[in-house]
């Protein structure tokens, strides 16, 4: 059943008035009709199950018959400082990250990061996390901030935990340093295509973050991302 997240200002407490570029979708993309039922979430940990009653050109009506709990959102919150990189890459790790159940998403502006950081795609990228989360339904779409220097986020992640994935850094596996106490909240610090400086990674020591590797072979930091997230959400019991 197709899911859409709507502004809780189109949702009363009997019917959902679709926003224009909803009912465009529904209306001509969809082919939807009178009858066919759909998901509504709110973004706030609501779910509707929705009943359309008109489908016109001007307007898209459907009624409410069920609202519930949404499901969906995994029990601990990543955040994701993901260094920008160059072409779709860092597109890529928003879709993916998204599915696999990242809470908040950083642009990260570091030493080596190639990718000019003015180049503000945040609103292409914020319709990347709704038609991602959609797609895997998740209960929340992900929060996206504005790109943030690597030592403003290192100093004020405010996570349980911190790890900062350092292909130098051997002695620690990511597992082996979430084993060592419960954490709800985890901040992952990821870097660009030439990686972190060595220097990057000493301050960041030094304000708390944990050096993990992520195993012997070097990964593409959009790899990184994933395997990063996807071996948090397991180690917490969230996959
Ligand atoms: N220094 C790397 C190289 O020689 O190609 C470039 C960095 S890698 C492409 C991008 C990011 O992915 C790194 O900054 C790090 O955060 C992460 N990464 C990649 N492989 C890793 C590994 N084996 N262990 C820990 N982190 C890794």
């Amino acid at each position: 059943m197709h899911r859409f997240f709507v502004d809780p200002q189109f949702i009363s407490d009997t019917a959902v008035s679709f926003p224009p570029e909803q009912a465009h979708q529904l209306r001509t993309v969809l082919r939807m009709n009178v009858g066919d039922a759909v998901v509504v979430l709110d973004n706030d940990g609501q779910a509707y199950d929705v009943t359309l009653t008109h489908i016109e050109k001007r307007q898209v009506l459907g009624e409410i018959t069920a609202r519930y709990a949404a499901g969906g959102e995994p029990g601990t919150h990543i955040t994701l400082y993901m260094a920008l990189l160059k072409r779709d890459n860092f597109e890529w790790v928003l879709q993916k990250g998204t599915e696999i159940g990242v809470t908040r998403f950083v642009p990260l502006l570091t030493a080596r990061t190639v990718v000019a950081a003015k180049t503000n795609k945040q609103e292409r990228w914020q319709r990347i996390l709704t038609e991602a989360a959609e797609q895997c339904r998740r209960g929340r779409i992900p929060e996206l901030t504005a790109p943030q220097p690597l030592s403003t986020a290192a100093a004020a992640h405010g996570a349980d935990i911190a790890l900062i994935p350092w292909e130098e850094a051997t002695q620690i596996t990511l597992a082996a340093a979430l084993a060592a106490q419960p954490v709800r909240s985890v901040a992952l610090f990821i870097g660009p295509e030439g990686g972190f400086a060595e220097s990057e990674v000493e301050n960041g020591r030094l304000q708390g973050l944990i050096p993990v590797t992520l195993g012997p072979r070097i990964l593409r930091a959009e790899t990184a991302a994933i395997v990063a997230a996807t071996l948090t959400l397991q180690a917490c019991g969230d996959l």
